[in-house]
């Protein structure tokens, strides 16, 4: 199972080099996003945490997309009847993956979705955050900060809380192809490419892939998981799975 993880660094190297491959294709965040991931870094430093809340919520969110459509359309089921979270741990190499048997995402979707603000969680966020400041400021009250983080949802990006490095490997069931979008703390870029790892291949859904920050490689615990699982994401109605690698 650890080449799973150790697979990643030769496939990029192998990626270069094999003109078979269709090419990671680069973009530029939308402005607002790269100014809203630093915000959300440093104004949640003392919370991080929250990010599996955040990502668990998202993977309901898919779940609860997929099972709503498949009312009309029960086909869409077949590849993967189960709906379920799994959260995986590799505590040796700091690394915790995330995958649901959600609705995924089209291409399209990803540049849509990872890459602009529009709809997210984090642009309510950032509109909180904005009111607060000002309230702050009319009413010298301090504190806020952690408030808001149990009103608002910071969404995907505070997966950049912990991580260095987040890919995000996605089926959607609109698509035949599973897309690959990668992106690195402190970039103002992020790539997408075709999954073509026929051991990288799920039937549908999403599998993130977090790969730790050095001082937050704790996290990859599998009691550090679980705990966080049992505090903040104990009302998802769908089942979380929680197990770690065998080293
Ligand atoms: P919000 O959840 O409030 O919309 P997020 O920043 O958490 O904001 O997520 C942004 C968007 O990315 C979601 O609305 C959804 O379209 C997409 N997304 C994120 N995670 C997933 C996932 N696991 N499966 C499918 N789509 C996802
Ligand atoms: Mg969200």
């Amino acid at each position: 199972r650890n080449g799973l993880f150790l697979g990643y660094r030769c496939e990029s190297t192998a990626a270069a080099s094999d003109t078979s491959d269709p090419p990671a294709e680069k973009y530029e965040y939308q402005a607002e996003v790269s100014r809203l991931m630093d915000l959300i870094v440093h104004s949640l430093y003392s919370n991080k945490e929250v990010f599996l809340r955040e990502l668990i919520s998202n993977a309901s969110d898919a779940l609860d997309k997929l099972r709503f459509l498949s009312v009309t359309e029960p086909e869409l089921l077949k590849d993967a009847p189960d709906l379920d979270i799994r959260v995986q741990t590799d505590k040796d190499n700091g690394i915790i993956t995330i995958t649901d048997t959600g609705i995924g995402m089209t291409r399209q979707e990803l540049i849509d979705c990872l890459g602009t603000i529009a709809q997210s969680g984090t642009a309510k966020f950032l509109k909180a955050l904005k009111a607060c400041v000002s309230a702050k400021f009319d009413s010298k009250d301090s504190g806020g900060d952690s408030n808001l983080i149990g009103q608002f949802g910071v969404g995907f990006y505070s997966a950049y809380l912990v991580s260095d490095r987040v890919v995000v490997s996605t089926k959607s069931p609109k698509s035949d192809k599973q897309y690959v979008w990668e992106g690195e703390a402190n970039a103002s870029s992020y790539t997408i490419r075709e999954e073509t790892n026929p051991e990288k291949l799920i039937p549908r859904g999403t599998r993130l892939t977090l790969y730790l920050k050095h001082d937050d490689k704790g996290f990859a615990h599998p009691e550090k998981v679980q705990k966080l699982v049992k505090n903040y994401s104990q009302f998802v109605s769908f089942p979380i799975f929680t197990w770690q690698e065998k080293g």
